[in-house]
């Protein structure tokens, strides 16, 4: 049981996991995808709220180990304090698992995307270097793989579609990478994601 508190300011007791095993629940990707992964109702007012938790996800037969962590601890996982277990993966907040869970359904390798990612924020950097843009993969669409660039221009956001020969080349040059800067360091920690960047700054 997790206590929950609405924006209506009442607080109540919810049935929330504290891990999650895929391979017994199986519907638990396409609730992420959904968005409704760990909604709750309040009983007073009736809003559907997604509490910011932690929650571990396993999967054997994926090979999967990952540790939702609430926004509010991005700070102390940069600090390598937010407690991940040994052998698990750090992702940040729901919009970072429903990413991961995207990229997971489109057969797509986790750490290829965010190279792609940084890539395409070095091109976006130089374009406009003051600005602070985001990027994040939002699943394939004619074939191709589609990139959500936020930051850009206020409100708006950029769609980025990159051609699958890119995504296959940056898959084959991934151990290369790997071994160079900025990837040896950056995906060292449980939190293998380029906005670990904003740890050094
Ligand atoms: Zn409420």
């Amino acid at each position: 049981m997790r206590q929950v508190t609405c924006l209506c300011e009442s607080v109540f007791d919810a049935d929330l996991p504290d891990e999650i095993d895929i391979d017994e629940a199986p519907g638990v990707m396409d609730s992420i995808l959904k968005g409704d992964f760990l909604a709750v109702r309040c009983p007073n007012c009736g809003s559907l709220l997604k509490p910011e938790i932690r929650v571990r996800l396993v999967s054997k037969k994926a090979a999967l180990d990952l540790v939702m962590v609430p926004e509010l601890e991005r700070m102390s996982l940069y600090a390598g304090k937010a407690g991940i277990p040994e052998g698990a993966e750090a992702l940040v907040g729901y919009a970072e698992l429903f990413e991961r869970a995207r990229i997971l359904t489109d057969g797509l390798d986790p750490v290829t995307v965010e190279i792609l990612k940084y890539l395409m924020l070095q091109k976006a950097e130089e374009q406009a270097p003051e600005a602070e843009i985001a990027t994040a993969y939002a699943g394939k669409k004619d074939g191709k793989l589609v990139f959500h660039l936020t930051g850009l221009k206020e409100g708006q956001v950029a769609v980025l579609p990159v051609e699958p020969s890119t995504y296959d080349k940056t898959l084959a040059d991934k151990k290369r990478s790997l071994g160079e800067a900025p990837f040896d360091k950056l995906f060292k920690g449980p939190y293998r994601s380029i906005r670990m960047l904003e740890a050094e700054e």
